[in-house]
């Protein structure tokens, strides 16, 4: 079984994300979704809430799962059998930055190799970052949001508080 791992924060799930991951699930038999408890990174969403949009948006997808994980990705990904991760790259600075954490995790777990995929060119301007910074302006982030977890988005800021 091919199983591979796309860490991230999702913090919170973008196009951007989606786009990479609906390119990757043809290419594996099981894709692991797997949020990092970050420990250096402070999150704008619960965890909870970051898992429940990604579930929401591949519900149907009986290859996908979606898991939280703390300590280093490749120990997660040893303990899920996945000999691949995926990660989406949107430019050269992305490229520079992911090659590093590629080849340090190749490292340190042998056989375990990164999966690039270079986004959309309509994408490629996405970041959770800007729509976290969109949010929490009260902006309107949905043409960056998918369209089955827009509206929860938009209104989980408002719950939180
Ligand atoms: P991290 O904090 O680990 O970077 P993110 O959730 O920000 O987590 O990103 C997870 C992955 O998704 C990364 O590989 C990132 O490059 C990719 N990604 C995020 N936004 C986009 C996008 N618009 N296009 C392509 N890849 C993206």
């Amino acid at each position: 079984m091919r199983t591979a791992v796309f860490p991230g924060s999702f913090d919170p799930v973008t196009l951007g994300h989606v786009d990479i991951i609906n390119r990757a699930l043809p290419m594996f038999d099981r894709l692991i979704l797997a949020i990092g408890e970050n420990s250096a990174k402070k999150s704008l969403f619960p965890l909870e809430k970051r898992m429940e949009w990604l579930q929401d948006i591949y519900r149907s997808e009986d290859n996908v799962e979606v898991k939280s994980y703390a300590g280093l990705t490749i120990d997660f990904s040893r303990q899920c059998g996945a000999s691949f991760l995926v990660r989406g790259l949107r430019s050269t600075l992305d490229f520079e930055y992911e090659k590093t954490i590629a080849q340090l995790n190749r490292s340190l777990e042998d056989g375990l190799d990164t999966i690039f995929l270079v986004c959309e060119p309509e994408y490629s301007h996405i970041s959770s970052t800007i729509v976290r910074e969109i949010l929490i302006n009260r902006g309107d982030a949905t043409p960056f949001l998918h369209g089955k977890v827009a509206a929860k988005i938009m209104e989980a800021l408002d719950r939180q508080q």
